[in-house]
């Protein structure tokens, strides 16, 4: 029988003590000066607006910036908009963007891995909610040898540098202005420096804990990664997390038109007014495959369950022949495209070709996905 090796105390890894202290001290005062001075004083509504907008701050600038633009490249960014996520980041308070990124890239590589993930919800809730940053575990330490590329970027090593002057100025520094301009001082600096703060990182944090514990897996069940329109919608979209976790690159965590992904709304503004370019984007096809594909997965544990008659099996091993064949036909006529990139006018009718008959194979797989989720219907009340 396996053994159940629990770590001693003596064993655990040495408490962090200033993020520990950092934040039992920000949540304190915020279930507790916070509503206090809102009975005794009432907040302006200057300082509700400043940490709404603050608010929002931190969320583009950790999800466009630090997540989407940094950690995965799925687009390039003018220096200007840098400059803002990184602020931005500082204001979030949730480490430079060298740490953050050489940490998350490791979390996609060794996802779910107990002792590889700095995050892992293998340790369960607590663990990949805070309790990684509370100890000096050693997959969490940061590894620069990931982020090669960041090291080049100017914006990004001036904001490592000068990481703790720039988080006293945005978390201090601009809710005191804005509160001495506005006769708030205090209203300001508890709402848009405290409370924003400590709400900011719970939702942040909910990403790594609740988004690999709850919630559906369209995509792929190769990682606990979930999609919740729930977490997407106080978490600025990065709720998607199946999506991202299956396609890394794209910029989008909502794939859909009508998901609710600020962050891509975001970056598609930022697109219009030239500030980022280069935008990557999964191709259909392959968002289709692999939804097609968990599709076959569930349609077969269902039919296992219920262990129903063998005409079932039958046709789902047909559609699953057939959907096969479309993939392999989707993937020889990229081939073709490939080869034939040259712009002679027989060659961009041809291309012209191919791209009516992919779209065909993409409306086939469409067709598919409507009968595979039939037959898994048919399958549950039968
Ligand atoms: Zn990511
Ligand atoms: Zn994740």
């Amino acid at each position: 029988m396996a053994e159940i090796v629990e770590k001693s105390p003596s064993q655990r890894p040495p408490i962090e003590w200033s993020t520990a202290i950092m934040f039992v001290l920000t949540t304190l005062a915020a279930i507790t000066l916070v509503p206090w001075y809102g009975l005794v004083e009432g907040y302006s509504t200057t300082a509700w607006v400043t940490a709404l907008v603050l608010w929002i701050y931190c969320g583009t600038a950790i999800g466009s910036g630090y997540h989407r633009l940094w950690s995965h490249r799925t687009y390039k960014a003018h220096w200007a908009l840098r400059v803002f996520y990184a602020l931005g980041g500082a204001l979030a308070l949730q480490n430079s963007a060298l740490n953050w990124c050489a940490r998350h890239r490791v979390h996609h590589r060794h996802v779910d891995i107990e002792d590889k993930d700095p995050h892992s919800i293998k340790l369960g809730f607590w663990h990949a909610h805070m309790g990684w940053m509370l100890r000096d575990h050693e997959c969490a330490r940061a590894n620069y040898g990931n982020v090669p590329d960041l090291k080049n970027d100017p914006i990004v090593m001036w904001q490592h540098r000068n990481y703790w002057s720039l988080t006293w100025f945005m978390n201090l520094g601009v809710p005191a202005i804005i509160g001495w301009i506005a006769g708030d001082l205090w209203g300001v600096i508890l709402l848009g420096g405290v409370l924003r703060l400590v709400v900011n990182h719970q939702v942040t944090f909910f990403i790594n804990s609740l988004a690999h514990m709850w919630g559906k897996q369209p995509y792929s069940d190769e990682s606990t990664a979930r999609d919740n329109w729930f977490l997407a919608m106080i978490t600025f979209g990065e709720g998607y997390h199946n999506f991202h976790h299956t396609f890394q690159a794209d910029y989008r965590n909502g794939v859909r038109w009508w998901q609710i992904d600020w962050n891509k709304w975001f970056l598609n503004g930022v697109r219009l007014v030239g500030l980022g370019w280069d935008f990557k984007k999964t191709p259909r096809f392959r968002v289709l495959r692999a939804k097609l594909a968990m599709d076959f997965i569930n349609a077969r544990k269902r039919l296992t369950e219920e262990a129903t008659d063998a005409s079932w099996k039958e046709t789902l091993d047909r559609e699953y022949q057939q959907f096969l064949e479309t993939v392999k036909a989707f993937q020889e006529l990229q081939k073709g495209r490939v080869q034939s990139a040259r712009q002679s006018l027989r060659e961009r009718w041809e291309a012209n070709s191919l791209r009516t008959r992919m779209k065909e194979l993409e409306y086939s797989l469409k067709m598919q996905r409507k009968r595979v989720s039939l037959l898994t219907a048919a399958l549950s009340t039968g």
